[in-house]
């Protein structure tokens, strides 16, 4: 019996997964496994990396993963303990002949992986990795990763031009994997706000909520710098970046909503904003250390120290300017910010207290559910001014940004409690 192992990181879902469809391909049996690893122990900077909201949105998205093995005659592992540790045991125990899983973007991420295979090839185990993550698949772009220019609307047209977004696939109907006992994920406490569930069902529907029940993708473009709500934007980041969900799938849905519906430039802007993510992860994967460094990708920081007085205030929503306390406690309660609010709260950290950037990207990692390495850190990057950005950073208004968007004092008043 040809059996294979697939080994889940941030694609926990079935649709649209390449990794997981390979494998059922070439092997009788598959082995599905997640290595659970105790996050809150990994520190940058001294601040945790992952907090419990995106702890319990993972969870949440695990078990919804073992439903959707369930309901095809299989079942989902979930093994305490870190792949470098478990996963040779593993294939040992299971006679795997190959193991499948998706490319990483991360230095630290990629580098675990080729120790892994490695580690595999040494006991004859063979090891292949998919891109699954992003609209586009890597090998359809016009240029290699090597060469991905460095400005976004270049890199945008030269994809738009010249690439093609594959057909996504459909999930397995059946899955057989080994009999083994199955233990459900602990769920533990959040206060993230009632939508943000985890897991490929949640992410479905919030797709169809979105696009077709509320049809709010139809006014995306003018509403989504708006900082409270549940459909000015789509919420989708969440289920992206465990992988609930695929940009592919979110993509023929737009499409077919253009096609049945209506197509217009709200339309077209959540595939742009796509493009963006595309952008920021094929960046990381030629640039896989410089989003982390104090210069990023070559410019000068503008900032460079570090005052944990000031940290401590703008973490907590005690600095000067409620706008500012409203969105850091937001973040530091429910997981989740606007993107708008993002960029003005990254703006001051970095212009307003001229602190180091990296500080600031550090704790929206440990805070946001949605955290995606690139996102996270090329945006940051982006606004310090030490990115894929030739403006020289992004600094925002403080008091016009509060007019903009906040002009009624309802959001500060919604998120200052004190
Ligand atoms: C400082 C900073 C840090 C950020 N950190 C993250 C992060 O860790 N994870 C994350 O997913 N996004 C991050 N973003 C990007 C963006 O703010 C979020 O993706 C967005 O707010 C999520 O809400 P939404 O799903 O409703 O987005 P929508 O506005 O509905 O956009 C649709 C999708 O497009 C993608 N997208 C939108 N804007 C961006 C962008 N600027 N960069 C990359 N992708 C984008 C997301 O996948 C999003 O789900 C960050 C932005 C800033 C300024």
């Amino acid at each position: 019996m040809k059996r294979g192992l697939v080994w889940f990181t941030e694609d926990l879902r079935v649709d649209d997964n390449e990794t997981l469809l390979k494998a059922l391909e070439e092997n009788d049996e598959i082995l599905p496994v997640y290595f659970w690893e105790d996050y809150a122990e990994k520190r940058q900077f001294s601040i945790p990396r992952m907090g419990n909201s995106r702890k319990a949105f993972i969870l949440e998205s695990l078990n919804n993963l073992q439903q959707q093995f369930q309901s095809r005659g299989g079942s989902l592992m979930m093994v305490n303990g870190s792949a470098e540790n478990e996963l040779s045991r593993l294939c040992q125990t299971f006679s795997v002949r190959k193991v499948y899983t998706k490319k990483q973007v991360g230095s630290e991420e990629k580098m675990l992986q080729s120790e892994i295979k490695q580690q595999l090839l040494k006991i004859g185990v063979d090891f292949q990795t998919y891109s699954t993550s992003t609209l586009y698949h890597p090998d359809d772009l016009p240029f290699s990763v090597r060469d991905i220019p460095m400005l976004f609307t270049k890199f945008r047209k030269l994809a738009e031009k010249e690439s093609k977004v594959r057909t996504p696939f459909d999930a397995p109907l059946r899955i057989n994997t080994p009999h083994f006992e199955v233990f459900p994920a602990e769920m533990i406490e959040r206060a993230t706000p009632d939508w943000m569930v985890g897991g490929e069902d949640a992410g479905q529907q919030r797709l169809a909520e979105f696009i077709w029940k509320s049809q709010s993708i139809r006014t995306y473009k003018e509403t989504r710098d708006q900082l409270t709500g549940l459909n000015f934007s789509s919420k989708f980041s969440a289920w992206l970046s465990q992988g609930c969900i695929s940009p592919r799938r979110i993509y023929s849905e737009i499409k077919r909503f253009e096609h049945e519906v209506v197509s217009n430039e709200s339309t077209y802007w959540v595939v742009f904003e796509l493009l963006w993510r595309d952008f920021f992860r094929f960046s990381f994967k030629k640039h896989p250390k410089a989003y982390f460094l104090l210069n990023g990708l070559g410019q000068q920081a503008l900032y460079t120290q570090f005052d944990p007085s000031k940290f401590e205030a703008w973490t907590q929503g005690k600095t000067s300017e409620s706008l500012i306390n409203a969105g850091m406690n937001e973040l530091r309660v429910s997981g989740f910010v606007s993107n708008r609010m993002r960029q003005i709260l990254a703006s001051y950290w970095v212009f307003g207290l001229q602190q180091d950037w990296r500080y600031g990207a550090a704790w929206f990692e440990h805070c946001l559910v949605d955290y995606d390495v690139a996102s996270n850190w090329g945006n940051w990057a982006y606004i310090a001014g030490v990115g894929n950005d030739n403006r020289g950073g992004r600094e925002f208004n403080i008091e016009k940004q509060t007019q903009l968007f906040d002009r009624d004092g309802e959001y500060r008043s919604k998120w200052n409690t004190d």
